[in-house]
C-alpha cells in the first residue's frame, strides 16, 4: 500500500480494579498492568501502540474514558481486563456508550503460580479468574459485541491473535470514514451488485456517491505529458514489456493512454478523498479504454475497486487491503471465472476483464495489450499474471434486503495444471476447502455474489471481528463445513438475524 493506514491510529489499555483494595495494591495493579500493556506493545505482534490507561476503579472513570476513546480519532479499539475483582455495574453506562470495537483479554500478572509462597496477599491481587468473570457476565447481558482472548500475553499466539484483532478494529475505523466513488451506475440488470446505500452509511459507515465519468474524462484529457512519461518510467522499471509496447514502440500509445487514465483517477480520488471507486464498462463516456492497467495500479496503492459499478465490493476491497496492509501476501478483486471440474482435483479460475490486483502475483507481472471483446473501446493496456500459491480466502457481499451478507469461502491456491499461454489477464486458480462441491453448493445456497475480494493476508478470525462488530451476517466455508451443517447454520442465521434487529 502507498500508505501506512496504523500511522497515527492506537489501541487503548484498560485496566478495572475498584477502591476497596488500598493504594498500596492498586499501585501494583497499576503497575502490573503497565508490564501487561508493554508486553503486547513489544511483541510486535499488533501493528500500532498500545496505551495504558489509569486504572479505573469508579463508574464515572469508566464512562469518561469510554466516551474518550469514541471521541480520539487515534483510538480504533479497546482491551479490557479486570485485574482484581471490578465490580461489574459500574462498567454498565461506560459499556454501553462504548462504540467501538473491544476485546476482553483474559489474563494474569505473572504466567506461573508462585507455589511455595501463595498467600492471601497474592490471591487479593491476582483476581482476574472471577473478576473476569463478573465483566463478561456484564458485557453479554448488554450484548456487547466483543473478542475474548485468554492466556499470558507473552505468549505469542495471544499476542498474535490481539493483533489480529487490532487490525480488523481498524478496518472497522476505515469504514466508518470511507468515501467511495462511482463512475457510472451499476450494470444494467444485474442483481447482486445492487445494495441499499442508506444501509450501508448507517450500518458500515461508507459513504458512496455517483459521478458521471465524463468529469474523470476532463481529468484524463488535462493529464501533463511529462506525468505520463514519468509513470511510464515506472512502468518499464516495475515490469516486463514487448518492444513495441516501449517508448518509441508500435503500440506505446495504447500504454501511455492507461497511464494518463491512472494518473487522472488519482487525482480525481485523492482531490475528493475517495479511497475506493468503481468503473461500469457500459458507461465509458469519452474514455478510449476500458481502465485496466491503471486500476491495477490504484488497487496495488491500497484503494478499493470493483467492476461494473459494483460498489460492496469496492468498499470491502478497501476495508480488507486496510486489514492486511504490510503482512505477507496480498488482497484483490476477484470474480469466480471458469471452472476445471477434472482430471484431477476441480478447481477455480477467478479472473475479471483486466482488474485483478498485482499484490496477489506470483511473478513480475507484464503489460500487454489485447482487444477486449465488450465495451467496443481501443485495446486496454493491462498487467498480466498468475496469481502466488498458499492459503486464501475469498469474500463476497451480499445485501439480503433485510440485512447484510458476508460469504466466505478458505481456499488453497494453487498452481495451473499446464501454462495459459493464450489467456491474456491475470488470474488466481485456486481450491475452495473442504472440496469444490461442498464449497460451491454452500456458496451458492448462502446466495454469495460471484465478485469477491481474495486475500492472502487475512483470514476468518479478522473478519468475524468486523461482521460482529457491525453486525453483518458472515457465512465462513472452511475445511469443517459439511452440507448438512451449513444449511442448518443458514435456517438458524436467518431466524436469529430477524430476531437481533428487532422491530
Ligand atoms: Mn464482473
Amino acid at each position: 500500500m502507498a500508505e501506512n493506514p496504523y500511522t497515527g491510529r492506537e489501541i487503548w489499555f484498560l485496566t478495572g480494579s475498584q477502591g476497596l483494595y488500598g493504594e498500596a495494591t492498586l499501585r501494583q495493579v497499576a503497575e502490573q498492568s503497565q508490564r501487561v500493556a508493554a508486553a503486547l506493545d513489544n511483541s510486535g505482534e499488533i501493528p500500532m501502540p498500545v496505551v495504558w490507561k489509569p486504572v479505573l476503579t469508579s463508574s464515572e472513570a469508566i464512562r469518561q474514558v469510554m466516551g474518550q476513546a469514541n471521541e480520539d480519532p487515534a483510538c480504533v479499539g479497546v482491551i479490557t481486563w479486570m485485574h482484581t475483582f471490578s465490580p461489574a455495574k459500574m462498567w454498565i453506562s461506560g459499556l454501553d456508550a462504548l462504540r467501538l470495537p473491544l476485546l476482553h483479554l483474559h489474563t494474569q500478572a505473572d504466567a506461573a503460580l508462585p507455589w511455595a509462597t501463595i498467600d492471601m496477599d497474592f490471591m487479593n491481587l491476582n483476581q482476574a479468574a472471577h473478576g473476569d468473570r463478573e465483566f463478561a457476565f456484564a458485557l453479554t447481558r448488554l450484548r456487547v459485541p466483543r473478542t475474548t482472548v485468554a492466556g499470558h500475553a507473552t505468549d505469542p499466539a495471544v499476542a498474535a491473535r490481539i493483533g489480529s484483532w487490532a487490525r480488523a478494529a481498524t478496518g472497522v475505523a476505515e469504514a466508518r470514514t470511507l468515501r467511495l466513488a462511482r463512475f457510472g451506475d451499476n450494470m444494467r440488470d444485474v442483481a447482486v451488485t445492487e445494495g441499499d446505500k442508506v444501509e450501508a452509511e448507517l450500518r458500515v459507515g461508507v459513504s458512496v456517491n455517483t459521478w458521471g465519468i465524463n468529469d474523470l474524462v476532463q481529468v484524463v484529457d488535462n493529464v501533463k505529458e511529462s506525468t505520463v512519461d514519468e509513470l511510464i518510467d515506472e512502468y518499464v522499471g516495475a515490469y516486463d514489456m514487448d518492444d513495441d509496447l516501449r517508448p518509441g514502440g508500435a503500440r506505446h500509445e495504447s500504454v501511455r493512454y492507461q497511464a494518463r487514465i491512472e494518473a487522472a483517477l488519482r487525482q480525481f480520488l485523492d482531490e475528493g478523498s475517495f479511497k475506493a471507486f468503481t468503473t461500469n464498462f457500459q458507461d465509458l463516456g469519452g474514455l478510449r479504454q476500458l481502465p485496466g492497467l491503471a486500476v491495477q495500479r490504484l488497487m496495488a496503492d491500497g484503494y478499493g475497486f470493483g467492476g461494473e459499478g459494483d460498489w460492496k465490493t469496492s468498499a470491502l476491497l478497501r476495508i480488507l487491503k486496510v486489514v492486511g496492509a504490510g503482512r505477507p501476501g496480498g488482497t484483490s478483486f476477484m470474480e469466480d471465472y471458469t471452472y476445471h471440474l477434472g482430471p484431477g482435483t476441480p478447481k477455480v479460475l477467478g479472473a475479471h476483464m483486466l482488474e485483478v490486483c498485482p499484490t496477489i502475483a506470483a511473478e513480475r507481472p507484464r503489460v500487454e495489450v489485447h482487444p477486449l471483446g465488450i465495451g467496443d473501446r481501443e485495446d486496454p493496456a493491462r498487467l498480466v499474471f498468475t496469481a502466488a500459491t498458499g492459503p486464501g480466502i475469498v469474500v463476497g457481499w451480499a445485501d439480503l434486503g433485510d440485512r447484510f451478507r458476508w460469504v466466505a469461502n478458505e481456499i488453497d491456491l494453487v498452481e495451473p495444471d499446464e501454462p495459459l499461454p493464450n489467456l491474456p489477464v491475470a488470474r488466481a486458480i485456486w481450491q475452495p476447502r473442504p472440496d469444490f462441491s461442498t464449497a460451491t453448493e454452500g456458496w451458492l445456497t448462502a446466495g454469495g455474489p460471484h465478485h469477491t475480494v481474495l486475500s492472502t493476508a487475512l483470514g476468518a478470525d479478522e473478519l468475524t471481528v468486523i461482521a460482529d462488530h457491525l453486525g453483518i451476517d458472515l457465512v465462513v466455508i472452511d475445511a469443517a463445513t459439511t452440507r448438512r451443517g451449513l444449511a442448518k447454520e443458514l435456517r438458524w442465521t436467518a431466524a436469529y438475524q430477524k430476531l437481533a434487529q428487532g422491530l
